[in-house]
């Protein structure tokens, strides 16, 4: 039987760097991927990395997103170091177009919300944004430039990442994956694949929107697919520099010319296939926002699973099983949160404690709400 300080089922970013992390502190570790490891949701990604808030609902999850970003020019110089692979790295800022006719009052908004959770911010008129961007729409009323955010090339990241993992010692094992948790009593001793069993002091489940297909897992990690479908551009003769965002479309261009335009947001199950009705609605928000756009050549489409959670927040941390961790459900934003995630799954392994507010992120939130649930439920 394989033996390993620790299990990690599931191998995309996540996992990946988690790996390489656990693998730097001198423990024995072992991932296990179903198939190919990379070609999920990590592969599928934009990249984008802002801590801001999309919507109210996600504020929760700023300072989660400030942690890790602010970890980012160091994560990446690490991985590209170790891996000897560069990760196309782009600390540019972003800029958010506004279309309504009250922008005066939304620009305001915006930038309030954003100085309130310590965001840079600045607003711009149209023409200083165009004069920035000059690919941007005529009909921009005016913009948010937020300085400090990039993107990454999540696939070229995912691959180094894991070649990181790799050549700091841990074992990746391809097209073995996880069938169940191998539970005695109250105590994880690791993983069950299909045909046979890994022990691990330490078992963690990183399988993205898979996650809750391992036996033993739901309960803690109730994740659910949100499809994304994007497109990739290419354009003689137009430029953008920084993510471009309106309401309806990013925009992020890519080091080798690339503009990749995204996405949909679809709770249609495991179904990655793209669709006429997707990319229509892709090209028409993406030339809105960049008009130039027209002439551009589609290079490529695809769609990727995010891993969704009840209240669209990670989950992350120990379970009420001794040794099981969980590592998955970050939607949205699983490239931004991979460097946090993996120093606090290090922090909980090695130390026992962790240096951020984690508990809003718990496994164990959704065992109480299913508690709570039976408990206020009419007899
Ligand atoms: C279209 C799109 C755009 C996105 N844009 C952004 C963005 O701009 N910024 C951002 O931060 N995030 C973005 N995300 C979200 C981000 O990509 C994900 O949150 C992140 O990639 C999740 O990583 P992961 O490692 O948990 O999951 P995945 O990358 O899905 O990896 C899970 C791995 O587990 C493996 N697996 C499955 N079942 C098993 C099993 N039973 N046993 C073992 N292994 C198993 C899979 O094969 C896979 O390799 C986007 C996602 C999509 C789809």
């Amino acid at each position: 039987m394989k033996k390993f300080d620790v299990a990690i089922a599931g191998g995309g970013v996540i996992g990946g760097a988690i790996a390489m992390e656990l693998a730097r502190a001198g423990l024995r570790v072992g991932v296990f991927d179903r198939q190919q490891p990379g070609q999920e949701a990590s592969w599928a990604s934009a990249g984008i990395l802002s801590p801001a808030p999309e919507n109210p609902g996600m504020i929760a999850m700023v300072e989660m997103g400030k942690a890790s970003f602010a970890r980012y020019p160091e994560f990446v110089a690490q991985v590209e170091e170790i891996s000897g692979k560069s990760t196309g790295f782009r600390p540019k800022g972003t800029l958010e177009a506004l279309f309504s006719h009250d922008t005066k009052a939304e620009l305001s908004t915006i930038i309030a919300v954003h100085h309130g959770l310590g965001l840079k911010a600045e607003p711009l008129r149209a023409e200083d944004a165009r004069e920035l961007e000059p690919a941007l729409s005529e009909e921009v009323e005016a913009a948010v430039l937020r300085p400090q955010e990039a993107s990454i090339d999540n696939r070229a990241l995912t691959a180094a990442v894991l070649e990181g993992a790799l050549r700091s010692g841990a074992a990746i094992f391809p097209g073995n994956g996880a069938r169940a948790v191998w539970r005695e009593g109250n105590r994880c001793k690791g993983l069950v694949l299909q045909n046979e069993k890994i022990e691990a002091q330490w078992t963690i489940i990183a399988a993205g929107c898979f996650s809750a297909a391992i036996e033993g897992v739901a309960p803690y990690a109730p994740v659910r697919p949100a499809k994304g479908q994007m497109a990739a551009l290419r354009a003689d003769d137009l430029k953008i520099e920084r993510v471009l965002w309106s309401e309806k479309i990013y925009l992020v261009p890519r080091n080798d010319g690339r503009i990749l335009a995204g996405a949909t947001v679809e709770h249609v199950g495991f179904d990655k296939r793209v669709t006429a009705g997707g990319i229509e609605k892709i090209l028409s928000a993406a030339i809105e926002l960049a008009p130039g756009l027209k002439d551009a050549r589609i290079e490529e489409t695809w769609a990727g699973l995010r891993p969704d959670t009840p209240d669209h927040m990670p989950i992350l941390g120990p379970t009420d099983i001794d040794g099981l961790l969980m590592a998955t459900g970050h939607f949205r934003s699983g490239i931004l949160l991979a460097p946090i995630t993996a120093r606090l799954v290090r922090e909980w392994i090695t130390e026992q404690r962790v240096g951020v507010d984690w508990e809003r992120f718990s496994p164990l939130r959704f065992q109480s709400a299913a508690t709570d649930a039976t408990r206020h439920a009419p007899a």
